[in-house]
Order: C-alpha cells, then sequence, then structure tokens
C-alpha cells in the first residue's frame, strides 16, 4: 500500500491488536474501516468527554471531494473538517479508511486543548475534558501507546463519521456523485 500523499511504500505496524500503516516520509497515517468499526463497537467510560462539546455541531462539518486516493481502493477520498479546528481528516466512503496526515493527531489535540482554555464549561465536563487531553498527550510518545490510538480511533468513529447524520448525509451524496457506488 502507498502513501496517498508521496507515493512511498507504507509501513505496518501493530499497536496491540490495532493495525496502522504509517508513511515514513510525511509520517501520515492509514486506520484501515475495520478497525475504525471495531473502535466504535467497544465501550470506555472514560469516552464520557465525546459527549459534550467536542465537535458536536452538526452543522459545522464541511465536506469536500479530495483529489488524495485511497490507498486501499485507489478512489478519491472525501475530505471532513470542522469549523476553524484546522483538523482535516481525509476519509474513504467505499472502505470507511481514514487518512490523517502527520501532525493531524497534535491538531486534534490542539483543538481539544483550546475547548479546555476557552469555554466555560461546567467544572465536570472541564475534568472530562482534561482528561482526554491526558490520553492524548500523556507521556508516551503518540501511536506509541495503544490506549491513546484507540481513543483517537473511537472519537473518529464516534463523533465524526457515523456519530452525525447530516456528515453522513453529506458522505453519501458525495459518493453517488462518484462512478462509485
Ligand atoms: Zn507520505
Ligand atoms: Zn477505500
Amino acid at each position: 500500500m502507498k502513501c496517498p500523499k508521496c507515493e512511498v511504500e507504507l509501513q505496518t505496524g501493530r499497536i496491540d491488536s490495532v493495525v496502522v500503516d504509517e508513511c515514513p516520509q510525511c509520517n501520515g497515517a492509514w486506520f484501515d474501516g475495520g478497525e475504525l468499526r471495531e473502535a466504535k463497537d467497544q465501550t470506555d467510560p472514560d469516552l464520557n468527554w465525546m459527549d459534550f462539546e467536542l465537535w458536536m455541531h452538526q452543522d459545522r462539518f464541511k465536506v469536500a471531494q479530495k483529489e488524495r486516493d485511497c490507498p486501499e481502493c485507489g478512489v478519491g477520498m472525501v475530505a471532513v473538517d470542522y469549523d476553524d479546528t484546522r483538523v482535516e481528516i481525509d476519509h474513504c466512503v467505499l472502505c470507511e479508511g481514514v487518512w490523517l496526515d502527520g501532525g493531524e493527531f497534535q491538531k486534534i489535540i490542539d483543538s481539544l486543548t483550546e475547548e479546555l482554555l476557552t469555554k466555560d464549561l461546567p467544572g465536570y465536563i472541564r475534568e472530562s475534558l482534561k482528561e482526554a487531553v491526558e490520553i492524548l498527550t500523556g507521556p508516551e510518545r503518540l501511536l506509541s501507546e495503544w490506549r491513546d490510538f484507540r481513543t483517537v480511533l473511537r472519537m473518529l468513529q464516534y463523533r465524526v463519521l457515523t456519530g452525525n447524520l447530516a456528515l453522513a448525509k453529506a458522505l453519501a451524496d458525495i459518493q453517488k456523485g462518484s462512478p462509485f457506488k
């Protein structure tokens, strides 16, 4: 499988039971659709923070067809943006995989941190968010601990890809417009 950005061969790694394909050149990472589905099906009480503010407003998601192709099926991916977070997720509607550019994890962390600093939140929500930031920024290098990794996968799946009905519809509409049904 080749990097959708630089075309070099992705390196397959395994974190616990999760398979990740990373680009040695741009540090982007490919998450298989199956891994995402599996992550979503697991429940974790630590993830209460996802029920609050973060990426909550469905109308603030923007989707756009991208020229970048899915490394797995070769069809054009769809870019998903949220408001002014500058987080961009490349998603393949066909296989439901996700591509994150190198540094995209950091942006997700930044947007969590910003919520924490700027919003006037009730104490318990603040605590949940703080916990989430700690999970994501822990002492271990990012991706080096499967817990961090699973957390991000679940967030992507739950909050962005299937937990959001308006977005799911927009993605489906784009898919209808493509020759791949
Ligand atoms: Zn690359
Ligand atoms: Zn695909």
